[in-house]
């Protein structure tokens, strides 16, 4: 320990008594960007230092000088490279708690660090950072130095440099930042992670108190400004070019390899970064937002998650209006999936030989349940009931609770929670209400459970990581698909059919068959006072899902199929452009029917309402449908039927 101190007692004084000095400057290592790549090899910006500027001594805002100085290395002008008390105190500490610890580095040796040395706190580093600085201060002016500096210094979320810095925490030039910015940000290299103003803001604003005290005291600003200063209301936003295209995607991604991998690996190491996203999907899921929200209420928030159905590769990914302003991703938030979540009970109830033609009435029914109160079931809209009889299939098109709910009963809560586990939802409360939502799912889980009725009944686990190498190539890890078989392919045929069903006429998605112009299926949900607005579907490759609502429990005031379906249609159509229109696979096992709506039956030419239906070969009904043949339609009628049917919006 004695000669280490020795060794670095010598140098100072090389240093500071102006030697001749032989050790020369190596080439500045600057680290290396990592790159975040989409599926066809496209560099997705946002994560990288491609944004990094480097801005000359003129164009760095005084007050940002002043404070970095301040608060860094008071005596930067005075000293020559080291500061000899600094190194001292910093030995001292060191030889204490027998360990490197930060701390008694100049801005000339911050510089040398950042221009040529790891991060790595080893004594040989520490002294050829001491070396370097002095170097430094040999070669170069003060304000050259200084000006190094300020373009290489890290204040987190990767940002290198103010000018980046500002874009990244103020979503502005730094020529153009307030006293109360400047010192915001010279309040940062110092510890990034503990004062980042997204996650910390508190301990940001206090750090920025202590910077602005700092520079009252070194008579670089008065008690007047710094009270303005202190005053001033600090509103964190990202230039959208810091951002990227993908913004929450990049989060995630970025937030993953920190998680595994750690800060300096991530903007510093070079690694490549290997994804599923295809930006251009990516830039269709933004203009779709957009466009659907156009007028909306800016408080308003979404989500949209793209998976392709073959393999869950993760395509696109909106987590919300703008990113600048809130970057929480909404597409793994918890929300109330209302009817979106009919479909898995209408699967269990054809594996337990319902048909799509099966009838059920639409009328009062109550249950008791088991805390003694009683549930009353109703439909949405001006009446509670249709008093009339509904195919299964018609009943998902037109997504009626009370059917729904009915079939629920008779097949078991307890049956259909357990069964609907298999599309990604374990632990669900087995309640009579379960196909109408209420409980609370991601819109990325939605999207994965649709993607299984469009993948021939094979549930993808989403996927978007494929593989990370370093910078010399080496594989760090690499992600497979993981794919697993959950239902039968014709009763996942059959469920693609009913939710096709969705954008026919008389369907709840009717109007958005017009706009995504192909071979689609989906399904509207909208729920109790219109808190939550969904639409979630797919053609035979991509699947999405797309939310509405408010952060907090506000109302949308419309409805799934209103608001989020045509920014899903929208989407579909735009990331579809060049695909062909291909149609879903239909199983050898199964049939297709066209069938009387009123009855059930085998439509003939009488039969005023008709729509082709699929079956597991042998289920079909038998029977044509006589009542509109021989005029007994009256019978299919309920007597308290009203001939007015109320429009669904659900
Ligand atoms: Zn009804
Ligand atoms: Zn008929």
């Amino acid at each position: 320990m004695r000669r280490k101190l020795c060794l670095l007692l010598i140098i100072v004084l090389l240093g500071t008594g102006n030697c001749a000095f032989t050790w020369k400057l190596p080439k500045a290592e600057l680290p290396e960007a990592s790159i975040v790549l989409d599926i066809n090899g496209e560099v997705i910006n946002g994560l990288t230092r491609e944004n990094q500027i480097n801005l000359e001594r003129e164009q760095i805002p005084q007050d940002f000088v002043n404070a970095i100085i301040a608060v860094e290395d008071k005596n930067f002008y005075r000293h020559l490279g080291v500061d000899p008390v600094g190194i001292a105190r910093a030995l001292i500490t060191n030889i204490k708690y027998r360990k490197i610890l930060a701390g008694g580095s100049t801005i000339t040796q911050q510089t040398a660090k950042n221009l040529y040395l790891s991060n790595e706190k080893t004594f040989i580093r520490k002294i050829k950072e001491l070396v370097y600085a002095i170097q430094l201060e040999r070669k170069y002016s003060k304000d050259k130095i200084l000006t190094m500096y300020c373009n290489t210094i890290y204040f987190g979320e990767g940002a290198y440099g103010v000018e980046v810095a500002a874009r990244t925490f103020f979503a502005r030039r730094a020529e153009q930042l307030s006293l109360a910015q400047c010192a915001l940000l010279a309040g940062l290299p110092n510890s990034p992670g503990n004062y980042d103003p997204y996650l910390h803001p508190d301990a940001a604003k206090k750090r920025q108190a202590i910077v602005l005290q700092r520079m009252l005291e070194e008579g670089k600003i008065d008690l007047k400004q710094k009270e303005v200063a202190l005053q001033e209301k600090l509103i964190y936003d990202r230039n959208s070019s810091v951002a990227g295209e993908a913004p929450y995607f990049t989060a995630l991604v970025k937030d993953y390899l920190i998680d595994k991998y750690g800060q300096r690996m991530v903007y510093q190491g070079g690694l490549r970064i290997y994804t599923t996203l295809d930006l251009d999907m990516q830039k269709s899921a933004n203009q779709a937002v957009v466009t659907g929200l156009k007028g909306q209420d800016e408080e308003m928030q979404v989500a949209l998650v793209a998976l392709d159905v073959r393999n869950g590769h993760l395509r696109a990914m909106v987590g919300g209006r703008n990113f600048s302003r809130s970057s929480y991703n909404r597409v793994f938030s918890l929300r109330q999936p209302g009817s979106t979540f009919k479909p898995f009970m209408y699967s269990l109830a054809i594996d337990q030989g319902f048909t799509p033609a099966d009838t059920i009435m639409c009328e009062e029914v109550s249950y008791k349940l088991s805390n003694g109160k009683i549930y009353r079931p109703t439909d949405y809209g001006s009446k509670p009931y249709h008093w009339r009889p509904f195919t299964l299939k018609e009943a998902v098109m037109l997504s009626d609770n009370v059917v729904a709910v009915q079939v629920n009963d008779i097949l078991g809560p307890k049956n259909t929670a357990k069964y609907i586990e298999r599309f990604g939802f374990p632990d669900l409360s087995p309640v009579l209400s379960l196909p109408l939502g209420p409980i609370a799912v991601k819109p990325i889980e939605m999207a994965a459970a649709y993607a299984t009725f469009a993948n021939r009944g094979v549930y993808s686990k989403p996927i978007y990581i494929l593989k990370i190498t370093d910078k010399r190539g080496q594989v760090l890890e690499e992600n497979h698909i993981s794919q697993k078989p959950v239902i039968e392919k014709e009763n996942a045929y059959i469920i693609c059919d009913m939710l096709k069903g969705v954008l026919e006429p008389g369907g709840t998605g009717s109007h958005l068959k017009k706009i995504i112009g192909r071979s689609a299926a989906g399904k509207t949900g909208t729920t109790d006072e219109y808190q939550d607005a969904w639409f979630t579907g797919f053609t035979p490759r991509l699947c999405c899902s797309v939310w509405v609502g408010y952060d907090m429990n506000r109302n949308v005031n419309l409805t799934g199929g209103a608001i989020a379906g045509p920014i899903w249609a929208n989407f579909m159509r735009e990331a579809s452009v060049g695909a062909p229109d291909e149609d879903f696979d239909r199983p050898a096992g199964v049939d297709i029917v066209n069938i009387c709506l009123d009855s059930g039956l085998v439509a003939t030419e009488a039969c005023p309402r008709a729509i082709e239906m699929a079956f597991y070969q042998g289920t079909e009904p038998e029977d044509i449908c006589y009542y509109h043949l021989s005029g007994l339609e009256f019978l299919l009628k309920n007597e308290d039927n009203s001939t007015e049917r109320p429009q669904l919006s659900y």
